[in-house]
């Protein structure tokens, strides 16, 4: 019988199974991938320890770090339900299912989709929501980057090094990610900032060749060969609908990240918890597997 399960290895999945690991606890990680949204980031310049360091570089450290220790992870596994069985838990995934005494859900976020036409029919064939994963290939092209928060801009530094123009698509008045991003991006003549405008479509015909915005009520066609969705996360939470959720869809926990039910527990960007980073995302993985110690000590299941 598992002590835990831990559902997810982004940095709040990970550093849970570090700690769970050190606690000589027997559990099971079941992720869809390793390094969650980390894997993804462009630079990091916020995670104590590492003035710079890349998304990607900092996801290979996450996952030597848990190599260390004997854990067992069941990568490439989506869970799709999670329900209280008696005392036990019972998850299960489109490959398998597993029972254990507690559960850490530690799914984090998604990207949201645009809903506009083209955009299912050319994700990947121009359309994309990983500048870090798919920049390098749009080299001297010209690119549009949609939304105006930190993730958008992110991209947007990251593309203005490799494409030949970069626009910033926004549907609000102003830019909202943080200054010292907005200040990276200033005085850069490759990148235009189109703010009031709306997307209404994406073009294309094997592969995207433009994007349709409405700007400022009138209609304009950018001629651009990539396009990167940056506009918001979803919490990856529909598996686990038997937990209280805000109106977000986030998990809502408590200090110990405790959810409504007994030896269920939560952690991360999937969370109600305020802020969504790196470093926080972490911590909170660590505090709710000492959590999870503390509650096996003292529940007998
Ligand atoms: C482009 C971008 C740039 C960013 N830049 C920074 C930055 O500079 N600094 C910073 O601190 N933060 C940054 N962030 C935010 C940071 O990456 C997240 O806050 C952090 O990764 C959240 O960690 P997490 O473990 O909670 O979730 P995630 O990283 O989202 O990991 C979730 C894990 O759960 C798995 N999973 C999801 N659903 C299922 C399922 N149904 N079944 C099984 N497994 C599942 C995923 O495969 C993944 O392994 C950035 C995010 C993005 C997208």
């Amino acid at each position: 019988m598992l002590d835990l399960i831990i559902i997810g290895a982004g940095p709040a999945g990970i550093t849970a199974a570090v700690y769970a690991a050190r606690r000589n606890m027997s559990i099971l990680v079941v992720t869809k991938d390793i390094g969650g949204q980390a894997a993804i980031s462009g630079d990091v310049e916020n995670y104590t320890g590492y003035q710079f360091i890349t998304g990607p570089e900092l996801a290979i450290k996450f996952q030597a770090h848990m190599s260390k220790y004997n854990i067992e992870i069941k990568e490439n596994e989506e869970i799709i339900k999670i329900e209280k069985e008696g005392d036990l838990i019972r998850v299960t995934s489109d490959k398998g299912s597993y029972q254990a005494k507690t559960i850490i859900v530690a799914s984090g976020k998604r990207s949201k989709k645009l809903n506009v036409p083209g955009e299912k029919e050319f994700k990947n064939r121009g359309l994309t929501y990983c500048a870090t994963c798919d920049g390098p290939l749009f080299a001297q092209k010209e690119v549009a980057v949609i939304g105006g928060g930190n993730s958008s801009l992110d991209a947007a530094i990251q593309l203005m090094n490799i494409a030949k123009k970069v626009y910033i698509v926004n549907i609000n008045s102003v830019v909202e990610g943080d200054a010292i991003m907005q200040e990276k991006l200033h005085g850069n003549d490759k990148v235009i900032i189109l703010n009031n405008s709306q997307v209404e479509a994406v073009l294309g015909d094997k592969m995207v060749n433009g994007l349709r915005i409405k700007r400022e009520g009138k209609q304009e066609t950018l001629a651009v060969q990539g396009i990167f969705v940056e506009i918001g996360l979803i919490p990856n939470s529909e598996f686990a609908k038997i937990l209280d959720r805000n109106e977000f869809g986030e998990i809502k926990i408590n200090f110990h990240n405790q959810t409504n039910i007994s030896g269920f527990f939560a952690a991360g960007d999937v969370t109600d918890v305020p802020e969504k980073q790196i470093i926080i995302a972490c911590g909170e993985g660590s505090k709710a597997c000492l959590s999870v110690f503390k509650y096996l000590a003292t529940h007998k299941i």
